[in-house]
């Protein structure tokens, strides 16, 4: 398997710690709202690398955690706890948002057909671990105390910048929009482990200890909870590219100060949906939503292919117009697959041969796109139904399209009186656009598409359809 690997930022080989075994890890959600279809680009495309693995022969275990505290308006450590301004947004408490959140976003994995991790964890279940990594950083001299809280201290690294050549200040914009410093830190870089002091006195969920009732950051979460499932030793870290700094950057600096050897090999960034306006992001408010998607009358799973068919390392612009099209494109090809009839044993040299050109578009760099390709090569082989529809599935186990069992939109039919009444109407407005009544012909295609007739002018003619 080759893969991209943020932290030397080449492609590289993929070698596992323990042969034949994968230990992954994903940042999950922070369920102060629904996840937008942003988020869900990063975890459809860290679905397919799991699951590539999966189908490339690794035994993976992966390992997902919830952010339900701790994890602050801006990823610097200022600003309001993101969970409590849900909370008030919605006037319930902190964990009844995350629970709602927290199932919100399940259902959306499961209309997308993204797997759930074989271990989810939220952070408000290990309080305890966060201590224990937080007190060992304190006698190993990586943290300190400054105004009720508890620091780490970046000064004590060689390297704390791992993951880029940019200075320190290109990393400090983008991410830190609302910065206000905070004097209590000895360096800028420094990352707060413990609250027990914030601007915020409000916050709803406090636990016992040793500095005080308090509070975790939010970068401690992910090093604790993927050492508990996984041990000392990861293979692949995932997340979305805002995640590489100061988030991933801060996990690596505790992870390795505590168990004092390099910690994960390999890290994963799927780069950012954006739309015209910029980056999709959950703190603009407005933002689009898989069951937004839904009542809008998309097949979620048209999402699924819609990001399948872009690389995850090049960020990808959304646009309704784009969805159209894929949508009509899924739809295509879930009814000429339904044609494929079972018929002839399978041809086992035929399907292995379209198996291995599969697997080598998504080992390249989880190449989706190509893989599709492949599948539209599947679909259009000169191969027997039997063949085919074992391929169709035998990919899908990484695709996740559910092509076989697509529900096809049905084909609204006009009856005889709205045909009749359509093509006079069309005959009407080619007679208004023959004498240049243009406000005519454009008021008759409005009349016809508020009874739900669509009208387009081709060059062999005018074409309507019902919507
Ligand atoms: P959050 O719920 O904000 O913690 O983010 C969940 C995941 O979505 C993280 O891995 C983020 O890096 C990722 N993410 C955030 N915004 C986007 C976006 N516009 N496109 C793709 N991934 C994103
Ligand atoms: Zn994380």
């Amino acid at each position: 398997m080759q893969i991209y690997n943020t932290l030397s930022r080449r492609v590289e080989t993929f070698k596992e710690n323990e042969k034949g075994k994968v230990a992954m890890y994903t940042c999950g959600p922070t369920v102060y709202h629904f996840a937008h279809i942003g988020n869900l680009r990063s975890y459809i495309m860290e679905d397919v690398l799991e699951k590539t693995l999966r189908y490339a022969g690794y035994d993976v275990k992966r390992v997902m955690n919830i952010t339900d505290v701790g994890h602050l308006s801006s990823d610097a450590d200022t600003g309001e706890d993101k969970m409590l301004k849900g909370a008030k947004r919605e006037h319930k408490t902190v964990m009844e948002i995350a629970q709602f959140y927290t199932d919100a976003f399940f259902a959306d994995c499961k209309d997308l057909n993204i797997k759930r991790p074989d271990v989810v964890e939220p952070a408000t279940n290990c309080i305890p671990e966060f201590i224990h990594m937080i007190e060992v950083l304190l006698e190993k001299d990586y943290a300190y105390a400054a105004g009720g809280n508890i620091y780490f201290d970046t000064s004590k690294l060689k390297d704390y910048y791992v993951f880029s050549s940019q200075t320190e200040k290109e990393l400090m914009t983008g991410v830190r929009d609302d910065v206000t410093e905070d004097t209590n830190k000895k360096n800028k870089s420094d990352f707060v482990l413990w609250f027990t002091k914030s601007k915020f006195d409000d916050q709803e969920l406090k636990w016992d200890s040793p500095w005080g009732n308090g509070y975790p950051g939010w970068h401690i979460e992910c090093s604790c909870i993927s050492m508990k499932h996984l041990g000392e030793y990861m293979d692949i870290h995932c997340g979305g590219v805002d995640n590489i700094f100061p988030h991933h950057t801060n996990e690596i600096a505790q992870s390795e100060s505590y168990i004092g050897h390099k910690w994960c090999n390999y890290w994963f960034h799927v780069h950012h949906l954006v739309d015209k306006n910029g980056k999709m992001s959950k703190s603009k408010g407005d933002f689009l939503t898989v069951s937004l998607l839904k009542e809008k009358g998309y097949n979620p799973l048209a999402y699924r292919m819609f990001c399948l068919q872009s690389h995850y390392r090049k960020p990808l612009e959304f646009s309704f117009e784009v969805l159209d099209q894929v949508s009509g494109a899924y739809n295509k090809l879930a009814a000429k697959i339904k044609e494929i009839k079972e018929e002839g044993s399978l041809d086992q040299a035929a399907f292995d041969s379209y198996k291995e050109k599969f697997v080598a578009a998504l080992t390249d760099d989880v190449n989706t796109s190509m893989a599709i390709t492949i599948l539209y090569d599947v679909v259009k082989a000169d191969v027997n139904g039997t063949t085919k529809r074992a391929l169709i599935a035998s990919f899908d186990e990484v695709l996740g399209l559910d092509l076989l069992n697509a529900k096809l939109p049905e084909e609204k039919v006009a009856d005889a009186e709205l045909t009749a009444f359509v093509e006079a109407k069309i005959e009407e407005r080619k007679e208004a656009k023959k004498a240049k009544d243009f406000a005519k012909a454009d008021a008759i295609r409005d009349e016809l598409l508020a009874k739900g007739v669509e009208i387009k002018d081709t060059r062999e003619g005018v074409v309507w359809k019902l919507v």
